[in-house]
């Protein structure tokens, strides 16, 4: 962690100084920010905030603290791109908290990614009782003196026998077993529960059943025997060879009473069930760690699911293979297809089936044979296509196999991870999978309430881990995402969860003296979860850290110590900084485009008129996915509608897992599984639907705003056509750094070359041969006007726009993404290294430039990501010219500047998690500000207000 790291060289100033900033579109700029406060640096999307937090501080930090490693590190130093700054001052060891999910992996969890899941290990090794998961007796180990503790505490005179348990009901005369006694000087045995002599065994027979425990003594209970009845237990314990020893023992009657009868009890000095004889080896903190193989659930791996074709996309039951049963294989090349189904015929063949049967007609055995057969030469089609997902290098293929499955639970360990052994492993009744599906609200109190129930030892041993627990369950109570569970799969949180997750982690490790950059934080967050959030990094900063902050949000804007306003425009019209100060000096100054929004001189206008909702409307019933709660809710067509509620209230659950992919099955696209509802109708009202969420828009740098929008093409086709090309026969195949004929042959068209560094990330540097530029050298010696294929990828668009500005499809592109405030993007910027905001937008202006049906469904997650107040301003606009012709909008969202601007609202909540999923309101912006109980509703009145 780089916190440990001194920046001894640096004057010890109050202020952060960059000096000479030329990154990206910064104007050589000179900046002092204000060291251990709370800085936003604001402005409109493109004018170089990042290009200022994260390319200049970040990187330098970055690339200060790589300075710091090891030689060996230090031999990439002179080849990793260096921020362009004459001299920054006073950098601390930075941390940079962005919206990208790069380093959960599928492994990573809320609870893994807080570090509450490393103490909850400890504690559930320290203090968590084992029930057999044989039985379900409690196992507890017990030393020898343990055990003889138990036996001194029977009464006086009571008789003991002590027994070392050696044959446990098995066939055979066991001579080598008798022999072993025999060796110990051991004189008596018990045969099936009756004692002999071992002289005067009767005769063991090959096929009979026997059960053999050599006696190692009998004694009377009394003072002084403590030290032999020790040695015998050992001697038990060790003869045994399972750690185990029986007592036997018979209490002398009271006089007058009747006889008492022989008592028995078998103890275990392991970890194991005498009764299952189920082994518990010692319990570590490691047991419970899913990413060791000691604790991950075999079937699954500690994934806690599979990824499984789905057969419904992979297959038509009601045909034959052989008249084309296999949809998966479209994307295949023929000799492929032929040789699949050689496989799945002889498959079929072994099971004595035809391969001209329907597939409808084979049992469940069958099938499950036909689908899951491992065998050489008759694989089943699942194996076939898992085959070829591992295998393929062919992207349109994976992309369509990967869309081709479903996520299954593992049946195992039910999601929990972990093996049956940590299964078996209770703390207050809950075992670890059932404690980490908890949410996190749950969570906290279940441990408060555990504090209070532990006594002595335990509550000694546990205290301090429960503390630490607590503590972090805390934070990330604050940052807003107590309706999460620690169990939650980090791969599966949006960018803005991930984020507070790890902002809850950074104040809970409790580092002091670093620098962080967050990028805003407040994406996804409901207005009253942003009040909590900016508590938070409040706190981060005042355990002595500098905090700055990349935000658009107005509320985060004006509890900042400092704002930094950049503009004034976009790109290279942006770059500067324009304003600086507290909010309230911002808000005065008349060159801050920030400021004239903060102080209500500019602001995006209530429509004074909204669309009438008709009763063309999809309907859905019984929306019953994750939190929800049997939700029955019309969505409006024909207009702007928004879809409202704190986080986890189920807004996603019901529009992105539930209504699309419900209607996209409907309209017959490959999209995983709904959510449980019992029906959506109305979708014959709409013919087209658009998913426009905030996935990559490739994942390889290999694709760019210009190849997703189709413009690519079209532009490769002016190069074509040039004399140059003409002359030489330069196909299209030429102009795309994705073919051997177009690419630097160094690089293969990556531009960039992976360094494997030990210990860290994989470092990417420029390729030597092209400079970066992707290209062969022949291909760059063609240009179109002055520019060669390379150049057109390094134009923004904003620049491209004039470049292209006679080619009308070209220029149709260009100007949709400007007009959703994509100006200042690349256009061959890789896909990898674009915000979920900025694909999302992408992929937006893409339909935009569409020409639609007039009868499509737009579904939007959270546009304004990334937005700031003028950016929002246009981008409504742009929503609101698709809905004029007659497009249906589904907008999912928290910023209060769309929500007032829509037609209709559908708010769920009231909170999050199980105390949401519930619709509370619906109806126009006005009716919703009215409804008593909705925290959306709430925010809008005071928005209306004026407030
Ligand atoms: P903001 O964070 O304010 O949205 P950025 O700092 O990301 O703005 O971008 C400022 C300018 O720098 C834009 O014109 C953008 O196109 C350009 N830019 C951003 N990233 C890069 C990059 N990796 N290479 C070159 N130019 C970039
Ligand atoms: P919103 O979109 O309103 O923030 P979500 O629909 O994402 O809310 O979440 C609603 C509830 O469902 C939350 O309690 C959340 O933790 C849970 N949830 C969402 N996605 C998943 C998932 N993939 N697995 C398990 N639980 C989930
Ligand atoms: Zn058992
Ligand atoms: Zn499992």
């Amino acid at each position: 962690m780089p916190a440990t790291i001194e920046n001894e060289t640096a004057p010890q100033t109050d202020y952060l100084k960059v000096l000479g900033a030329r990154t990206h579109n910064l104007k050589n700029i000179n900046v002092e920010i204000p060291r251990d406060q709370l800085v936003v640096i604001t402005g409109r999307s493109g004018s170089g905030k990042s290009s200022l937090a994260f390319d200049t501080i970040y990187a330098e930090g970055q690339r200060q603290y790589i300075e710091s490693l090891s030689i060996y590190s230090r031999q990439f130093f002179n080849q990793l791109p260096r921020a362009d700054v004459d001299q920054i001052e006073g950098l601390q060891p930075t941390l940079c908290l962005d919206q990208k999910n790069q380093t959960s992996n599928r492994r990573s969890t809320v609870g893994t990614v807080s570090e509450v899941y490393d103490f909850l290990r400890v504690l559930m090794a320290r203090v968590g009782e084992i029930h057999c998961y044989g039985c379900d007796q409690p196992i507890r180990q017990q030393t020898p003196q343990q055990i003889r503790d138990t036996i001194l505490s029977l009464p006086e005179r009571t008789k003991v026998m002590i027994l070392a348990p050696m044959v446990a009901g098995k066939t055979g005369t066991h001579k080598e077993v008798l022999k072993k006694i025999r060796r110990e000087g051991l004189v008596r045995v018990r045969l099936n529960g009756e004692t002999h002599d071992i002289d005067q065994l009767p005769d063991l027979f090959e096929a009979k059943t026997y059960s053999i425990d050599a006696v190692t003594d009998r004694i009377i209970v009394r003072e002084g025997i403590e030290s032999r009845l020790l040695e015998s237990i050992d001697n038990a314990v060790r003869l045994s060879g399972e750690g185990q020893v029986i007592c036997s023992w018979l209490v002398p009657a009271d006089d007058g009473e009747p006889a008492n009868e022989w008592e028995e009890k078998l103890f275990s000095t392991r970890y194991a069930c005498p009764d299952c004889g189920i082994n518990y080896a010692e319990v570590q903190p490691r047991t419970f760690s899913f990413n060791s193989p000691f604790g991950a659930c075999k079937p699954c791996g500690g994934i806690g699911r599979f990824l499984q074709f789905d057969p419904q996309w992979i297959v038509d039951r009601t045909k034959s293979i052989d008249d084309g049963a296999i949809v998966a294989w479209e994307s295949f090349s023929k000799s492929a297809v032929k040789k699949n189904i050689q496989q799945l015929a002889a498959n079929l063949e072994s099971q004595g089936l035809s391969s001209s049967i329907p597939l409808d007609q084979l049992n469940d055995d069958q099938w499950g044979t036909f689908y899951n057969s491992r065998e050489k030469g008759k694989l089943g089609l699942n194996v076939l296509l898992q085959k070829e997902l591992a295998t393929s290098t062919d992207e349109d293929r994976l992309d369509q196999l990967e869309q081709m499955q479903d996520e299954i639970t593992c049946q195992d360990c039910n999601g929990a991870r972990v093996s049956k052994t940590a299964r078996s492993i209770f703390i207050d009744g809950k075992h670890i999978g059932e404690i980490v599906n908890f949410s996190i609200d749950d969570a906290a109190e279940f441990f408060s309430q555990l504090e209070t129930k532990l006594e002595g030892d335990q509550s000694i041993i546990a205290s301090p881990l429960i503390n630490e627990i607590s503590h972090r369950l805390g934070f990330l109570q604050k940052v807003g995402v107590g309706y999460l569970s620690l169990g939650r799969a980090a791969d599966t949180l949006s960018g803005g969860e991930h984020q507070r997750v790890r902002l809850a982690s950074s104040i809970g490790s409790g580092v002091t003296n670093v620098c962080f950059v967050l990028d805003e934080p407040s994406i996804g967050l409901h207005q009253r979860d942003n009040d909590r959030l900016i508590v938070a990094i409040r706190d981060l900063q005042q355990s002595g850290n500098s905090v700055i902050v990349v935000e658009h949000d107005e509320a985060m804007i004006r509890s900042a110590d400092h704002v930094i306003d950049m503009g004034p425009g976009a790109g290279r019209h942006g770059g500067a900084v324009v304003a600086q100060g507290t909010a309230e000096s911002i808000t005065e100054n008349p060159h801050s485009l920030t400021g004239k929004y903060l102080s209500g001189s500019i602001e995006v206008k209530t429509p004074t008129q909204r669309r009438a909702i008709s009763d063309r409307v999809i309907s859905v019933k019984g929306a019953a996915g994750h939190n929800l709660q049997s939700v029955h809710v019309d969505i409006p067509l024909g207009v702007l509608c928004c879809v409202t509620g704190v986080s986890g209230s189920g807004k996603s659950t019901l529009i992105n897992h539930t209504v699309a992919p419900a209607i996209a099955r409907q309209l017959e696209l490959m999209v995983p599984s709904p959510q449980p509802h019992t029906s959506i109708t109305g979708v014959e009202q709409i013919d087209k639907l658009i998913v426009v969420d905030q996935k990559p828009i490739g994942r390889t740098p290999r694709a760019c705003p210009a190849t997703y929008s189709g413009m690519f093409k079209e532009i490769r086709r002016l190069f074509t056509a040039t004399k140059m090309a003409k002359q030489r026969g330069y196909g299209i195949g030429r102009f795309t750094f994705n073919s051997k004929s177009g690419w630097c042959p160094e690089c293969q068209g990556h531009g960039v070359r992976r360094m494997a560094m030990n210990f860290m990330p994989d470092v990417f540097v420029i390729c030597e041969s092209c400079s970066g530029r992707r290209f062969n050298l022949q291909t760059l010696q063609v240009r179109f006007g002055e520019l060669t294929i390379s150049d057109v990828l390094e134009l923004t668009v904003d620049q491209a726009i004039e470049c292209f500005d006679g080619f009308s499809k070209i220029r149709v592109i260009l100007q949709s993404l400007s007009d959703v405030g994509l100006g200042y993007l690349k256009l061959g910027q890789p896909s990898t290294t674009l915000s979920g905001g900025e694909a999302q937008r992408i992929k937006l202006a893409t339909e935009l430039a569409k020409t639609e049906t007039g009868n499509t469904l737009y579904i939007l997650d959270e546009p304004t990501t990334g937005l700031h107040f003028e950016d929002i301003r246009v981008l409504i606009d742009a929503l609101n010219r698709l809905v004029d012709k007659g497009n249906s909008m589904i907008v999912i969202e928290h910023n209060l500047d769309v929500v007032r601007c829509a037609d209709w609202v559908i708010d769920l909540g009231p909170e999050g998690g199980s105390g949401g999923g519930q619709l509370v309101g619906v109806g126009t912006p006005e009716d919703l500000s009215q409804i008593e109980g909705s925290h959306t509703g709430r925010y809008l009145k005071a928005a209306f207000a004026g407030i």
